[in-house]
């Protein structure tokens, strides 16, 4: 981008968003270069901080008039690099000055937020009227809602209540051509009349405008909850569990599990004293409103796992163990510290009946690209997180990452499964895309993209495979473009960053 066009970009959102909106020093720009995802990085333009849809808006225009690519960003917690600037000639919106909770109403069971507001902060709010917000990702104490609804996000109580589109009523949409819109009528709980837009923008990783705020749906809380943790001598044993849970319509609220090596992990990190010689443990929770009903699931999970031979089946109902049991879920991330400096994780679903196959070939190609892989993932649908250890100093090492990666994500296809069950395509994944769907499909998404964005300014060359790549073999290789106009954003070397992993 001429300097010039940068130079008048700033000076105009100087006058309009005052000084302390703007971000355009080395310093201040950096911690913008990459999101969560160690691998990507794209270092922006500038950075600007709308407090107002209005002056969302008026971004949008403006860009436009410069042809200035833009992309919006909430916390940066994403894993697959969306809320990357476009190149080093794209800027940034962030959504950290759109944080209010607008509104809660309980009789209508519903909330009004905006876009920059932190998860874990509307359960807060809602605790002391009884009500809670389900979908709950793990990173939910700093993502926003803006990233939540641009990947469709998920989390460990999703299995039971669904995912970020389920409770998402109207979404308040600032479009590629800088109009402001309601997706559809404000707090209906039912599907919107019409062409279901909501649907479309929610998952869309930012790249069909600027979602500002939404009416969302908020839940009774359960009075009654219960963790169950079992331990399995088989990883078979405990994925075949998982299918008969769900067949028995016990509905638990979470249904996750943890492999041999992060019991281990999570053990030494919190003492949680979970049984060393299980090869999988599955932790359930179960949630009701009377005590009978809850008493009725605990019996009737028990004895639904019993064919499987649980090592140890234990209970918990106080808080307090609740609690403790749950640090062992949600810190098993963390914990992975202890073996390893950096992990790279990856997000396939597969079919629930292809667990165990799948986690056994996942280990095989460990074993052959003589890497650590440690899984903990919500089981209870499909949706798996490998986390391949590695030494980012080693180059030799983070190859083979690259390339058993691949073999994971062929392998989940392969088995019937999709590339991402929610860190989203963004520049992660989107070569992978072909292995999925089909050109025609593709293709449909991209008349889409294109109706709605034909400026190409708005979080460009996400998702989607790049044009002039060919699908060889079910996948898909860059045609190298050298530009940042219709190629991959470039890095600060020059090498195109997201070719790291595609
Ligand atoms: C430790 C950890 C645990 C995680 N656990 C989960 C999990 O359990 N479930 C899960 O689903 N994800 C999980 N994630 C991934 C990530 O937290 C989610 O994708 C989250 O929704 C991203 O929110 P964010 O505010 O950080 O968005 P960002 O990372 O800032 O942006 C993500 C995408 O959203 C777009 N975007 C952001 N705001 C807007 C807006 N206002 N309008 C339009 N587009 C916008 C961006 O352009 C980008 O494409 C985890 C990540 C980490 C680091």
């Amino acid at each position: 981008m001429p300097t010039s066009t940068l130079t008048q970009f700033l000076t105009l959102a100087e006058r309009m968003l005052g000084k302390q909106a703007i971000l355009d020093s080395l310093p201040q720009r950096f911690p913008y270069e990459r999101d969560a995802n160690f691998m990507l990085a794209t270092l922006p333009a500038c950075v600007v901080l709308p407090s107002t849809t209005a002056q969302v808006q008026w971004i949008v225009k403006t860009c436009n008039q410069l042809g200035l690519s833009y992309t919006a960003r909430g916390a940066g917690t994403g894993l697959s690099g969306g809320s990357l600037a476009v190149s080093e000639a794209g800027i940034i919106i962030s959504f950290a000055k759109m944080n209010k909770l607008l509104e809660i109403n309980p009789k209508e069971g519903c909330a009004k937020v905006q876009a920059g507001l932190v998860n874990a902060k509307l359960n807060t709010a809602l605790a002391p009227h009884g009500l809670f917000y389900a979908p709950d990702p793990s990173s939910q104490s700093a993502c926003t809602f803006g990233g939540n609804w641009a990947e469709n996000a998920g989390g460990i109580h999703c299995a039971k209540y669904g995912v970020t589109t389920d409770h998402t009523l109207s979404l308040c949409w600032v479009t590629p051509q800088a109009e402001i819109v309601w997706s559809n009528a404000p707090k209906t709980v039912f599907a919107p009349n019409g062409l279901n837009i909501r649907q479309l923008l929610i998952g869309s990783e930012g790249t069909l405008g600027l979602l500002c705020e939404a009416w969302v749906k908020v839940l009774p809380k359960p009075t009654h909850v219960a963790v169950a943790f079992m331990a399995f001598s088989s990883l078979e044993a405990a994925s075949q569990a998982v299918s008969a849970i769900i067949q028995a319509g016990i509905n638990p609220a979470a249904l996750e599990l943890i492999d041999a090596l992060t019991v281990q992990c999570v053990n030494k990190a919190f003492g949680v004293g979970l049984p060393e010689t299980a090869q999988a443990v599955l932790l359930a929770e179960l949630d009701a409103f009377h005590p009978e009903e809850l008493a009725y699931l605990l019996t009737t999970l028990q004895s639904t796992i019993e064919p499987f031979t649980p090592l140890s089946v234990e209970t918990a109902t106080s808080p307090e163990r609740i609690t403790q049991l749950w640090k062992a879920r949600k810190g098993a991330v963390a914990s992975y510290g202890n073996i390893s400096p950096a992990f790279y994780v990856m997000d396939p679903v597969i079919p629930r009946s292809k667990l165990a196959e799948t986690l056994t070939e996942i280990n095989a190609i460990a074993k052959r690209y003589d890497l650590v892989i440690a899984n903990v993932f919500h089981a209870g649908d499909g949706n798996l997180h490998p986390h391949l250890m590695f030494e980012p100093t080693d180059v030799e090492q983070m190859e083979r990452v690259k390339q058993a990666s691949h073999e994971i994500m062929h392998l989940c296809v392969k088995v019937g499964g999709t590339l991402s069950g929610e860190h989203g395509i963004g520049l992660e994944k989107q070569g992978y895309l072909h292995d999925e769907l089909s050109s025609a499909s593709i293709g449909w998404m991209r008349a889409v993209q294109e109706a709605i964005a034909p400026e190409g300014l708005c979080n460009a060359n996400k998702i989607l495979p790049l044009k002039g790549f060919c699908s060889e073999g079910g996948h898909s290789h860059a045609t190298p473009t050298g530009s940042s106009g219709g190629g991959r954003p470039l890095s600060p070397s020059g090498l195109a960053s997201a070719d790291l992993w595609i």
